[in-house]
């Protein structure tokens, strides 16, 4: 055991200020005299926290499993359970923060603002006496014999990194915490955006803007990866949405690059192929002089409908009774299943997480990292990275927790 006295939390987010507020609990409930220090390169601490859930932050799910994360999840399974949801949220009650949540299981503050998931944060850590220091960039962190150093002028025995990862940045922080931690040996799992939208080139003009259902399907190598369902916004760029953004955690980067990821969009997820059909024979028949646009704006925005009308070779006034049965095949077949290649995924500024971060092998069930003793590692910066629907943050307080009220088990 060593004489610890000073505990530096490196980046003041959703995991950083949950491992200085347990950190700090900790300390106080074994009369242990200890300064813990957040440091935070923004302007203030949180700030990502408050962009959550479009302002209403999405802080944890009814439901989780390891299914719900992507990366080392054996780590997850480790370190979940020792501080899960119900303990986040009996933490977030104590702090004066009530929840509730929706049919889908997403759990909100009851204010429905994420500011106040911020503010009971900084309740605790303000009660429990952590300092903060914003606008302070971590640049240089160095071993030194009794500790670490860090910018050369703050000294730790202890150091919590908390950076998070490089999604949503609007500037980049985190490079030299992760070159310290590539220097020091540490296995970084490589790093790219998810929860992102797709793009895709041979994108129809007409579709740009247009929202709808769909129900998507993800294909690599001509195999199923997975599917969702939800709202599809066609952009400039290609596909987004929540529906969207899900998928893009399934695929990897080398299919997409050699052209072989395909996402398929059924824009009639609940009219089954058959009775598609049907309605189109029973007006055919009815009405026979029905212009394919008036079918077409009846079943699906007009925007995706001149995009099919397009692709399947037929004018806006052309009447039912006079397609091809081929014309017939290829509409029907666009709205049930339209397939487009993705040739790319949109960047971390658009991405609401990253994969890839530090190596669960380099870390111990303590989330200390095994070749920088008394340094511990929490949040988004981990190799694990979670489903939309409250997942990441949820993860963010879990080993936060851990690595807070381990550092301090730490000292003698
Ligand atoms: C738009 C958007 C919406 C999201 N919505 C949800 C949601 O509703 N539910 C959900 O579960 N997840 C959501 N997420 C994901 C979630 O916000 C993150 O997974 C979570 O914030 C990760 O917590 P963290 O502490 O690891 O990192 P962060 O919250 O990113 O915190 C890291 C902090 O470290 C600071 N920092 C970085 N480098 C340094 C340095 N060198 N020195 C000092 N400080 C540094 C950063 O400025 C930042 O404040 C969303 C993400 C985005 C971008």
């Amino acid at each position: 055991m060593h004489n610890y006295r000073t505990l530096a939390v490196i980046g003041g987010g959703a995991s950083g200020l949950m491992a200085a507020a347990k950190a700090a609990e900790e300390a106080l409930s074994r009369h242990l005299n200890i300064t813990i220090d957040v440091y935070e390169a923004n302007d203030r601490v949180g700030k990502k926290i408050l962009v959550t859930g479009n302002g209403r932050c999405n802080l944890s799910n009814a439901v989780i499993s390891v299914e719900d994360y992507f990366g080392d999840t054996d780590l997850f399974e480790e370190v979940y359970p020792v501080f899960d949801r119900s303990d986040s949220l009996s933490f977030f009650r104590s702090c004066g923060l009530c929840t509730c949540s929706d049919d889908a299981g997403r759990i909100y503050p009851s204010s429905k603002k994420s500011a106040s998931v911020l503010d009971a944060l900084m309740y605790e850590c303000e009660r429990t006496g952590v300092r903060m220091h914003t606008e302070t960039r971590i640049e240089r962190i160095q071993k030194t014999e009794d500790g670490y150093l860090l910018n050369g002028k703050f000294h730790a025995d202890l150091v919590i990194l908390a950076v998070g990862g490089k999604a949503g940045a609007a500037k980049q922080h985190t490079d030299a915490v992760f070159s310290f931690l590539k220097d020091a040996g540490v296995r970084i799992a490589p790093m790219y955006p998810a929860l992102t939208a797709f793009s895709i080139t041979d994108f129809p003009k007409s579709v740009k803007g247009v929202r709808a259902a769909g129900r998507l399907a993800l294909q690599a190598n001509g195999n199923p990866l997975a599917s969702s369902e939800g709202e599809v916004q066609y952009t400039e760029y290609g596909i987004s949405g929540i529906a969207a953004m899900q998928l893009s955690s399934y695929v990897e980067v080398k299919d997409i690059r050699s052209g072989n990821v395909y996402i398929a969009i059924d824009s009639l997820p609940d009219l089954q192929y058959n009775e598609l059909r049907s309605h189109f024979e029973d007006l055919k028949k009815s009405r026979p002089d029905m212009p394919v646009a008036v079918f077409m704006t009846g079943l699906l925005p007009k925007g995706l409908s001149l995009a099919f009308m397009k692709e399947a070779g037929v004018e806006e006034r052309t009447f039912l009774r006079n397609m091809t049965r081929q014309q017939e095949g290829v509409l029907l077949a666009c709205c049930k299943a339209k397939k487009y290649r993705v040739n790319g995924l949109r960047g971390f500024e658009n991405a609401q997480v990253m994969r890839g971060g530090i190596a669960a092998s380099e870390l111990t069930e303590k989330l200390e990292l095994k070749k920088l003793p008394g340094v511990f590692a929490c949040g988004e910066m981990l190799n694990i990275n979670g489903d939309c629907g409250g997942y990441n943050l949820q993860w963010a307080w879990s080993s936060g927790a851990v690595a807070g009220k381990n550092c301090i088990g730490e000292i003698g």
